[in-house]
């Protein structure tokens, strides 16, 4: 349920009202818009009198939300989230205030897939700081299909991150597979949830105890109001900071790896107030697709994007056919800048 508070109300009565409400038992989610506050009741409002509420001379409307995703609901936070990833810790950062995602800051997160060496990781790094991007990926624990396949370099390759993020200033964004991982995350910026987890509901329980950003992908085969409710289930627990990622689904088109649901963008942005990016790399699996793919999603209003690069995609050890050499995600950056202010 949500209740708009009418425009110049005192803090002291908002304050008598919210707590009244609590006093029923409920959450009370406070969104401070440039217009009016919108109170969001979290709990059982079955027994709430609505007209009562209504009633009262400092509200303005009460609605129930009939969705069960509350708390990333756009009703209950009518403008745009802004999340942002500190970089006060990282000394070289340009920005010590943070880079920010949502409500038109955009974010370009481009990295390789695993990361293989120390050499591999500072040199791509650089390059995609040289291009534009303003956060760093890449995998040190990798979901693979095969277990014989490669599965990250785990622990070390965290600490490889750090270094690159250290020699360029890039908050670095990289995959959680397991909770009892957790304490190796707590020097990484950006925790992905990756597609495969993304109906891991004890894992977002835990990291909804954390402030950390989250960037929680799409699952293959999931729908919006699954990835919606898989954002409720961190934020319920009180971390707000969740970015959502459409990375292409399963449906029987052949020849590309998935297909990229791009009406996703535009729908999650009404349903949420959650900033939304696109993955166009695991989206068609195919390098040569990534920058159509990428352009269109700027042109549906993505909130950011997240490439695969490696400066040898051929000899990469993880998803090299999708990957963008340096030069070509160059090109990327350029045209998707193009796209957005031709937009602005
Ligand atoms: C990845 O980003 O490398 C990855 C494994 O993504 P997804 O979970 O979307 O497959
Ligand atoms: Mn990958």
């Amino acid at each position: 349920m949500i209740v708009v508070v009418k425009p110049n109300v005192s803090d002291e009565r908002q304050n008598q009202l919210i707590d009244w409400l609590k006093g029923m038992g409920l959450g009370v989610h406070i969104s401070i818009g440039e217009f009016s506050t919108v109170l969001g009741l979290i709990g059982d409002t079955t027994k709430v009198d609505t007209d009562l509420i209504a009633s009262l001379d400092i509200v303005d409307s009460v609605k129930r939300v009939s969705e069960t995703f509350k708390q990333c609901n756009r009703k209950f936070h009518p403008e745009d989230s802004i999340i942002t990833i500190p970089t006060a810790h990282i000394k070289a950062a340009e920005n010590k205030d943070g880079i920010k995602i949502g409500g038109g800051n955009f974010a370009m997160m481009a990295g390789p897939c695993s990361v293989e060496s120390e050499d591999q990781i500072v040199n791509i790094a650089k390059a995609v700081k040289a291009s534009g991007a303003n956060l760093l990926r890449g995998g040190a624990f990798k979901p693979r299909t095969s277990p014989y396949d490669f599965q990250g370099l785990k622990a070390e390759g965290i600490e490889l991150l750090k270094i690159a993020r250290e020699e360029t200033g890039l908050p670095i964004v990289t995959e959680i597979m397991n909770l009892r991982d957790l304490p190796l995350f707590d020097d990484v910026d950006v925790l992905q949830v990756g597609a495969r987890n993304m109906q891991n509901f004890d894992l977002l329980k835990e990291l909804g105890k954390t402030n950390k950003p989250i960037l929680l992908k799409r699952g293959l085969a999931n729908t919006l109001k699954e990835l919606l409710m898989s954002a409720e289930y961190i934020m319920s627990e009180g971390n707000e900071n969740v970015i959502l990622c459409e990375r292409g689904i399963r449906t029987y088109s052949d020849y590309t790896r998935n297909t990229l649901d791009l009406s996703a963008v535009p729908m999650l942005h009404e349903l949420s107030h959650l900033p939304v990016i696109v993955d166009p790399s695991h989206a068609t699996g195919i390098a040569r697709l990534v920058s159509p793919m990428a352009c269109a999603a700027a042109a549906c209003g993505t909130d950011g994007l997240i490439i695969e690069v490696h400066n040898d995609p051929i000899h990469a050890l993880c998803d090299g056919a999708q990957s963008l050499r340096p030069e070509d995600f160059d090109v990327v950056c350029k045209k998707v800048q193009k796209i957005r202010e031709a937009l602005a």
